[in-house]
C-alpha cells in the first residue's frame, strides 16, 4: 500500500508546498532485507564517563563489516551514532553525552541511529547516579522527536551481568528491522546466550506458530519468520481456511484450521505440535479482533468476545504449551501481539484497550517463569499500522492516525513482524517481560 502523502511531500512541487505550509515530510525508511549490510555507511562510538560497554560495541561492528570513524573528525554521513552512557556518576557526566551527540547527530545520514546505552536507573548506587541515569530517557525520547529523514534513537538499559546479550538488541536496532521502532527504551536481563547464529536465517530449523496468520499483520509474520528460516505453523478460523491455506503455502508452511477461543484449543493445538513437529520453539499470539462502542452502549457480547479471543486465548494457549509434555522446546519464544490503545487507551475501546493491556501483565507475570526454563515470553505493541482495516478509514481519521508520531508516518505489517521475528531470535534470550513498541514513537501514550 503506498503513502500518497509521502510520495507527494517527496516530489519536487509537494516538496516545495509542505515546505511552505510547515506541513510534515515523510521519509522513505531503510527497511531490512536479507544479506544487506547492517548499516549503509559508518558509525561512531563514544561515552559519557568511564564507560565498560565502548569497546564490545566497537568490536561488534568492526565484526560486522562497519567503519567505526573517529567521533572529534569531521567527514562522511554518519550511519549511526553509538553512546555507551554506563559510566555516569551524576548529572555533570552527561555534558559528555551532549558533547559527543550534537556534532555527531548533524551529520546523521536519511534513516540514521542514534543508540545509547546506560545501566537501569533502579540498580544506582544514589540519588544523583539514579538521576543521571534516568536523564537519559528524557534526552532519548526528545531526541527521537528532533531526528527527521527516517532516523531513530532509542534506549538500551544493560543492567551488570547481562552485557553478553547485547549484540542482537544492538544488531535490532541498527538494523532496517527495527525502521518503525523509535524513541524506546528496552531494558536486558542476564541470560544464557546460544552459540553465534547465522545474522540471515537466525530461525533455520525453528517450528513457529502464528495465530490469525490468514491476513494482515499475521500474514506478515508467518512470511517474515519462514524468510529468517523457521517452518510456520499457521492458525486461523475454519472461515479464513482458503487464504490460511494461501498463507501456508507461500511460505511452504503448515495450515491449521482452529478457533482460538475453542474449549479444547490449548490442548488440541499442543498435542498437534508435539505429534507433527517434535514441539515448538516460537509461538506468536497475534488473533485479535475489536469490536469498539463507547463503554456505555457497550453489550456484553462485545466485551466478553474481545477478551475471550485478544487476552483468555493466549493465557489458555500459553498455558497448554506450558503444560503438556514436549510441547514447548527448550529456549522457546512466546511473543504477544498486544497495542498502543492497551498503553494509551482509546475512544470507543475500552474493551480491545483492557485485553491488549492485559497481554502486557501477562508477559510480565510469566517471564520469571520462562527465564528459568531459558525461554522468553515478550510482548509488542504496534501503533498506527497500514491495513486493509486502516486503509478503510475516513481520509481525514486516517491521516491524523498516521502522521501523529515522530517518524511522521504508519508503520506497514512487516515492521511488526521484523520485531516479533527479533524477538524469536535466540540472540534475543536477554530479552524477557518487555513491551516494544511499534509506534514510531506514537503521540498517544508514553
Ligand atoms: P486482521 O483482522 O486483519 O487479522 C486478524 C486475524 O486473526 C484474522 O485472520 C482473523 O481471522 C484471525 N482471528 C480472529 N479471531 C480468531 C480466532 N478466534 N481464532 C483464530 N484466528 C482468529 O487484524 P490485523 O490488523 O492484522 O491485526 C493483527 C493483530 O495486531 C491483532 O491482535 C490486532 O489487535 C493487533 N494490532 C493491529 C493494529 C493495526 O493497526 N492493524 C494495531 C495494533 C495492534
Amino acid at each position: 500500500m503506498s503513502d500518497w502523502y509521502r510520495d507527494f511531500a517527496n516530489s519536487g512541487l509537494g516538496g516545495t508546498i509542505t515546505t511552505q505550509l510547515g506541513l510534515p515530510r515523510p521519509a522513505e525508511l531503510r527497511r531490512y532485507e536479507p544479506g544487506q549490510p547492517l548499516l549503509p555507511g559508518p558509525a561512531v562510538v563514544g561515552s559519557a564517563g568511564q564507560g565498560r560497554l565502548r569497546d564490545q560495541l566497537t568490536a561488534l561492528l568492526i565484526e560486522a563489516g562497519i567503519t567505526v570513524s573517529n567521533p572529534a573528525e569531521d567527514g562522511e554521513r554518519l550511519s549511526a551514532v553509538l553512546l555507551d552512557a554506563t559510566g555516569l556518576t551524576g548529572p555533570a557526566d552527561l555534558a559528555g553525552a551532549h558533547a559527543l551527540l550534537a556534532p555527531a547527530v548533524r551529520r546523521l545520514a536519511p534513516s540514521g541511529r542514534v543508540l545509547v546505552l546506560a545501566d537501569p536507573p533502579a540498580d544506582a548506587g544514589d540519588p544523583a547516579q539514579a538521576a543521571a541515569r534516568q536523564a537519559l530517557e528524557g534526552l532519548v525520547r526528545s531526541l527521537a522527536k528532533e531526528l527527521r529523514s527516517g532516523a531513530t534513537a532509542n534506549l538500551v538499559l544493560v543492567p551488570a551481568g547481562a552485557e553478553d546479550g547485547l549484540a542482537g538488541p544492538v544488531r535490532f536496532f541498527l538494523s532496517g528491522r527495527s525502521a518503525y521502532v523509535d524513541g524506546q527504551v528496552l531494558t536486558l536481563a542476564p541470560a544464557d546466550l546460544p552459540a553465534a547464529e547465522d545474522v540471515d536465517r537466525p530461525l533455520a530449523g525453528k517450528v513457529a506458530v502464528v495465530t490469525g496468520a490468514a491476513r494482515g499483520i499475521g500474514a506478515a509474520i508467518a512470511r517474515v519468520l519462514a524468510r529468517d528460516g523457521a517452518h510456520v505453523v499457521a492458525v486461523d478460523v475454519p472461515a479464513a481456511g482458503e487464504q490460511l491455506a494461501q498463507v501456508a503455502n507461500e511460505v511452504h508452511g503448515t495450515a491449521v484450521a482452529l478457533d482460538v477461543t475453542a474449549a479444547d484449543a490449548g490442548p488440541r493445538l499442543a498435542r498437534q505440535l508435539v505429534a507433527r513437529h517434535g514441539g515448538v520453539d516460537v509461538v506468536v499470539h497475534n488473533a485479535g479482533i475489536t469490536r469498539d462502542n463507547l463503554l456505555v452502549n457497550m453489550d456484553a457480547d462485545r466485551w466478553n468476545s474481545v477478551m475471550a479471543v485478544n487476552l483468555q486465548a493466549q493465557l489458555d494457549l500459553t498455558a497448554a504449551l506450558l503444560a503438556t509434555e514436549g510441547a514447548l522446546r527448550p529456549a522457546a519464544r512466546v511473543v504477544s501481539v498486544s497495542s498502543q490503545s492497551g498503553i494509551a487507551g482509546n475512544r470507543g475501546q475500552t474493551n480491545y484497550a483492557a485485553s491488549k493491556a492485559g497481554i502486557i501483565g501477562m508477559v510480565r507475570a510469566w517471564a520469571p517463569a520462562f527465564a528459568e526454563r531459558g525461554a522468553t515470553i515478550n510482548a509488542v505493541a504496534p501503533g498506527f499500522i497500514v491495513t486493509e482495516m486502516t486503509a478503510r478509514m475516513p481520509l481525514g481519521t486516517r491521516e491524523v492516525g498516521a502522521r501523529l508520531n515522530s517518524l511522521q508516518q504508519g508503520g506497514l505489517p512487516v515492521d511488526v513482524a521484523e520485531t516479533i521475528a527479533w524477538l524469536a531470535q535466540p540472540g534475543s534470550s536477554g530479552v524477557n517481560g518487555q513491551v516494544v513498541r511499534v509506534c514510531g514513537q506514537s503521540l498517544l501514550g508514553a
